[in-house]
């Protein structure tokens, strides 16, 4: 029984994330176009028109450029909170879409897609109505969290007794704040509803480790104020200090900006 999750783009530029079972092969976004999905699927083994839904966190367009285009031509039913479908509609390059082609979430509660669970739940992000996933499968889960500028209780009990946890790594501060971007936009980065710094990403898997916690991917990091090997290292130099976090099992890795991350096999 295999429950498995490839990252086929993240980063600022674009994020799409597939997870699948035997039965079934979901996406979480689509900000890649319809072309690089079909490429990225293919390396896995999974046909496009196998999809049976794509998981919208946000409607900022790095998540939401390429969903029109699967919609239409796969078929493909896009599944988003109300008021998230509503500003995906809106959002001018999204090309022909109506409510069709939607089917509604809510926050907490659990769609079931034959084998596989899908639980939908608030994030702190600068986005209409945000949210994070995780998704069961035969006792094991897996949690995508990105696009969060802070974590509370109520998001750690959401993630906790993963098997394998997909984490922003959005940014190093010190790069950010010396950094070429407008004071704005570092402001909103840095923000509560912002996006998780390497250090904040280290502290909320620190919390989140427990034995039969094997892989965490990285992702989401920023082009400008992040580099693969500084996530890396920050984010293990937080776990380093911890004294219940085992190192030599734990598999730590950062996913590609416009490529596919290791294909990680759950259990
Ligand atoms: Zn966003
Ligand atoms: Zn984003």
């Amino acid at each position: 029984m295999a429950f498995k999750i490839c990252s086929i783009a993240s980063g600022s530029s674009g994020n799409c994330i597939y997870v699948g079972t035997d039965q079934v092969n979901i996406l979480v976004d689509s900000g890649i176009s319809g072309k690089r999905v079909a490429l990225g699927l293919g390396e896995i083994g999974v046909d496009p028109t196998r999809l049976d839904g794509i998981f919208i966190t946000h409607e900022h367009s790095d998540h939401i450029k390429g969903v029109g285009v699967l919609a239409r031509k796969y078929k493909i039913p896009i599944y988003a909170t109300k008021k998230t479908q509503q500003a995906v509609l809106n959002y001018r390059q999204i090309g022909k879409m109506e409510h069709a082609h939607f089917i509604e979430i809510r926050p907490d509660e659990n769609v079931t897609l034959k084998d596989m669970v899908i639980h939908p739940f608030r994030s702190f992000h600068d986005a209409i109505d945000p949210v994070c996933y995780t998704f069961l499968h035969d006792g094991k889960k897996i949690s995508v969290a990105t696009d969060l500028g802070c974590y509370d209780e109520y998001i750690v009990s959401k993630l906790v007794d993963s098997n394998v946890l997909f984490i922003e790594a959005n940014h190093d501060v010190k790069m950010l704040e010396v950094g070429g971007y407008p004071y704005f936009l570092k402001k909103r980065i840095l923000s509560d509803v912002g996006h998780l710094s390497n250090e904040l990403s280290g502290h909320l898997i620190s919390s989140l480790y427990h034995q039969n916690l094997s892989h965490v991917i990285l992702g989401h990091l920023s082009q400008e104020n992040n580099f693969p090997e500084l996530a890396y290292e920050a984010v293990r130099a937080v776990l380093m200090d911890c004294a219940h976090v085992d190192h030599e099992r734990l598999k730590l890795f950062v996913a590609g900006r416009n490529s596919n991350s290791k294909l990680v096999v759950v259990g």
